[in-house]
């Protein structure tokens, strides 16, 4: 790698489990576009699940979406990022991985996290230039009106990589359904952007209640502002975590519970969880094929309001460096890449991310 290189390599998904590393000439860049060298990506569930062939829009991509690259090449007229800051070749930036079109229904209405066209540019084949269109790579094209943010000195790529997708979409969904001081939120699901949303209701002032099979992860939590834990050890049967949940809470359940998990049946438990006229964020579940049985009586009798809430909007990824420039001390964020791994060898990666065991992996090409 390098700014004297002429080609770079990218992960390309060929069919289910099926990953080839290809090579191509680094394009040129256009106006209004950027060539990043991609410096550390992590390996985010959705990419796990792209990987199955789970994604029907995204099987002919390349992989990786949350990472962290330094400015190679600038294109005519970019001469800041989309906070006005200035940019030069060298500078450390973090784009957000979709497009905001501002023609389709959705952002005619201001809902740029729910762009139609969102994965116009990431859904197309590597074999097309300008090649570069996902984060499993040496390098990533940022398109003309794509957005980016300039990383500050003080927050390292460990720190950061994870911004663009958990980070910034848990700042959104925050704010969409709503946490404030007094609140207490469970999170279903101590990974990655469980721990996130755990440190930003902390900052909040809200009480942090943090659910989860991994005893590693539970321990995160604590570390990231929870100040309890339900192990799914302990309390292996819905009923009895719902029971706990209340006995920490005066028997009155979560102002908010947050599913982060992506397992049906957390869906139907949180509706449990969650205290009468309680917020639910669906978050974790994307499946479109898997169901689950549930009491739609529960939903009304307990008039919970129920949130599905998709990506951000692209701002929220300057907040999200913010963010971790002034709480990364706090929080051991650089713990979330525990495991590196070469662009080579970016199927064992998918591999130990899957495992859930850590709460992330990261490639380093
Ligand atoms: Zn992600
Ligand atoms: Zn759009």
């Amino acid at each position: 790698m390098g700014t004297a290189a002429s080609t770079g390599r990218i992960a390309a998904l060929t069919g289910p489990e099926t990953v080839e590393v290809k090579e191509f000439d680094l394009p040129d860049v256009g106006p209004g576009a950027v060539l990043l060298a991609v410096r550390r990506a992590n390996v985010c569930g959705t990419d796990v699940h792209q990987w199955h062939y789970e994604s029907a829009v995204l099987r002919e991509a390349g992989l990786g979406h949350e990472f962290v690259g330094e400015i190679v090449a600038l294109g005519e007229g970019v001469t800041t990022d989309f906070a006005g800051e200035p940019v030069a070749v060298g500078d450390r930036v973090v784009p957000v991985y979709y497009l905001t079109c501002h023609k389709c229904p959705p952002c005619l209405r201001s809902e740029f996290n729910l762009c139609q066209n969102g994965l116009a540019e990431w859904k197309v084949p590597p074999d097309v230039a300008p090649h570069f269109r996902s984060g499993f790579a040496t390098h990533y094209y940022v398109f003309p009106g794509q957005f980016f943010y300039k990383v500050p000195d003080q927050v390292d790529d460990a720190t950061v990589a994870g911004a663009n997708c958990g980070l910034a979409q848990m700042l959104f969904v925050l704010d969409e359904v709503g946490i404030g001081a007094g609140d207490t939120l469970v999170v279903q699901g101590a990974g990655g952007l469980g721990l996130y949303a755990a440190a930003i209701a902390h900052e909040r002032g809200a009480r942090v209640i943090a659910i989860d099979a991994v005893p590693e992860r539970l321990e995160l939590a604590r570390q990231f502002g929870a100040t309890e834990t339900v192990s799914l050890a302990d309390f292996p049967d819905s009923p009895d975590r719902v029971k706990r949940v209340h006995e920490l809470t005066d028997g009155i359940g979560a102002d908010m519970v947050l599913e982060v998990t992506g397992v049906p049946a957390s869906f139907v438990e949180a509706i449990d969880l969650a205290r009468v006229g309680g917020r639910i964020a669906s978050v974790g579940n994307l499946n479109a094929d898997a169901t689950v049985t549930m009491t739609p009586g529960l939903v009304t009798r307990k008039s919970v309001h129920i949130h599905g809430v998709l990506r951000y909007d692209p701002w929220y990824l300057h907040k999200a460096i913010a963010f971790l420039a002034r709480r990364q001390h706090l929080h051991p964020f650089e713990a979330f890449s525990d495991r590196s791994f070469p662009l080579a060898d970016v199927t064992e990666a998918l591999r130990a991310g899957e495992s859930r065991s850590v709460a992330r992996v990261a490639i380093v090409p």
